[in-house]
């Protein structure tokens, strides 16, 4: 039903979307009808005696990194589409509001509705997968799949107006700038926006790129239930919004060149060394744990120290050797939640489950942290004094006992060396001399679609400065010249993955 909707709203759009509906049954980019739309001939015949269309593979190298993004219409796109689903206010500026758009939601649907509108009329086919991703395409000179800038337009449920939502506004930018100096690139370009990158509506961060890199199934993304009292399914509610789109979610159903994503950094470090571009070498390798430690509960006046299996102190010291193990390696360790049995405050608790996140760039010394944690907390449960934990506590006589459960594996993903060149010499063309001073190779600290995409195609990422490196929050800020720096980097980088790859170079 929905998908008929799809079918009606997208047949009043005229001849883009006839000739791109049938070409769909196989490989969409692949088609002849789509590297060569009707309109795009028309547009190049009709405005030759006006403007003549330029093709980049022909421009200078000054010619190409003088294409300049606008600052203030990348602003106004991106406050404007912050009106659908606008969340808490943090200052009195109009657009001093935080962001609450949640996937699949009347808001995001209307975030969509104006993607899909505003990059057809920038002269692109748009595609909808099952899973609602959005590939908006830029037809080049030649057939082959398309070099895209991606990233998300849902947030969290008390998000900011950057994360994910940024990325997506830079790529439309990039478009409006390739439009306004009618400049064709050598293979297909465009913009995607995947579907609930944050997984705060459907509890999968990163699904629906999941499913496009065939990690995850797509009847197990269409079957996610919505979090809290609700009953709607990511399906039925891809369906109700008219998204649930017309092609088969996978990268060789909509095969992509390679893939660059423009996002906040969510982090401190470009803010604190006042640099501009953060140069994403990858993401960091990342282990779930759910730790459980079982004891006896016993009544807290009556039993004293030396007699009791107290699992609340043990997990408490558990804690703090994960953060020493974890400190000294470089890398990250963290508890974000802790459940003890009874619940009671005269009752010494004698059951503690508590989450352990670790990270780390390497996998090994993930690895390491976690041998490490598992005979440290075997030993702290049956109450061994490691590494000072129990100076000055009073022995008992009972001991603890401690399991492991892992929830959760990501190894670190390692970025395209071809795609992080491109972003390099983005960046030195727009910064020169200053380019060492103000870039900064990193490390994600978060997962981002562009994981999944890396599995598939080249893939790199983008960072830009994040105020006081907050995220997912209302006051999450990035100023605007810094928003333009990065949507010109990602632009640049694009077309220059686009020239290396006519010159047979990626
Ligand atoms: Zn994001």
């Amino acid at each position: 039903m929905a998908s008929r909707a799809l079918l009606q709203r997208a047949s009043g759009r005229g001849a883009l979307h006839r000739i791109h509906r049938v070409t769909v049954a196989s490989t969409v980019y692949l088609s002849k009808n789509f590297s060569t739309p009707n309109n795009i001939e028309n547009s190049r015949n009709s405005s030759t005696s006006a403007k003549r269309t330029k093709e980049l593979s022909e421009m200078s190298e000054e010619e190409v990194s003088g294409l300049k993004v606008k600052e203030d219409r990348l602003m106004r796109d991106l406050h404007e589409t912050c009106e659908w689903g606008k969340g808490e206010r943090w200052g009195s500026a109009p657009t001093e509001t935080g962001m609450s758009r949640l996937s699949l939601s009347d808001a995001d649907k209307k975030a969509r509705d104006w993607f899909a509108q505003t990059t057809e009329s920038l002269g692109c086919v748009v595609t909808t997968d099952f899973m609602g991703n959005q590939f908006a395409i830029r037809p080049g000179t030649k057939d082959g799949p398309p070099t895209v800038a991606g990233s998300h337009l849902d947030t969290q449920p008390t998000g900011g107006r950057y994360d994910g939502i940024l990325g997506v506004t830079a790529g439309i930018e990039m478009l409006r700038t390739l439009h306004d100096n009618d400049i064709t690139t050598s293979f297909p370009v465009g913009v995607v926006n995947w579907t609930n990158e944050e997984g705060a509506r459907f509890p999968i961060s990163m699904v629906s790129s999941g499913v496009w890199a065939g990690c995850i199934p797509l009847s197990h993304a269409h079957d996610l239930k919505e979090v809290g009292t609700g009953t709607a399914t990511m399906k039925s509610e891809l369906q109700r919004i008219g998204y649930l789109g017309e092609v088969d979610c996978n990268h060789e159903t909509v095969p992509l060149a390679a893939h660059f994503e423009l996002h906040i950094e969510q982090g401190p470090i470009l803010e604190a060394e006042e640099r501009k571009i953060g140069i994403v070498q990858g993401v960091q390798a990342y282990k779930w744990f759910t730790v459980k430690v079982r004891g006896a509960d016993c009544h807290t006046g009556t039993t004293s120290f030396s007699h009791r299996a107290d699992a609340m102190l043990a997990a408490a010291k558990m804690i703090v050797y994960s953060h020493r193990a974890a400190a000294k390696r470089g890398a990250l360790a963290s508890t974000g939640i802790l459940q003890l049995k009874p619940g009671s405050t005269n009752t010494v608790p004698g059951s503690v489950d508590f989450s352990l996140d670790i990270r780390s760039p390497d996998d090994h010394i993930v690895e390491e942290v976690e041998k490490d944690c598992r005979v440290a907390f075997a030993a702290l449960a049956a109450g061994d004094n490691i590494d000072g934990l129990n100076d000055h506590f009073t022995p008992s006589s009972k001991s603890c006992e401690v399991s492991w459960i892992l929830d959760t594996h990501s190894p670190a993903t390692k970025f395209h060396p071809d795609c992080i060149s491109c972003v390099e010499s983005a960046a030195s063309s727009l910064f020169g001399n200053d380019t060492e001073a103000l870039t900064k190779p990193m490390t994600s600290g978060a997962g981002h679609d562009s994981v999944y995409t890396s599995k598939r195609v080249p893939t790199t990422m983008i960072f830009v400065p994040s105020r006081d490196g907050v995220s997912h929050n209302p006051v999450e800020y990035t100023r605007p010249e810094d928003c333009a720096m990065g949507a010109q980097v990602l632009m640049q980088a694009v077309l220059r993955y686009d020239i290396r790859r006519a010159e047979g170079k990626v």
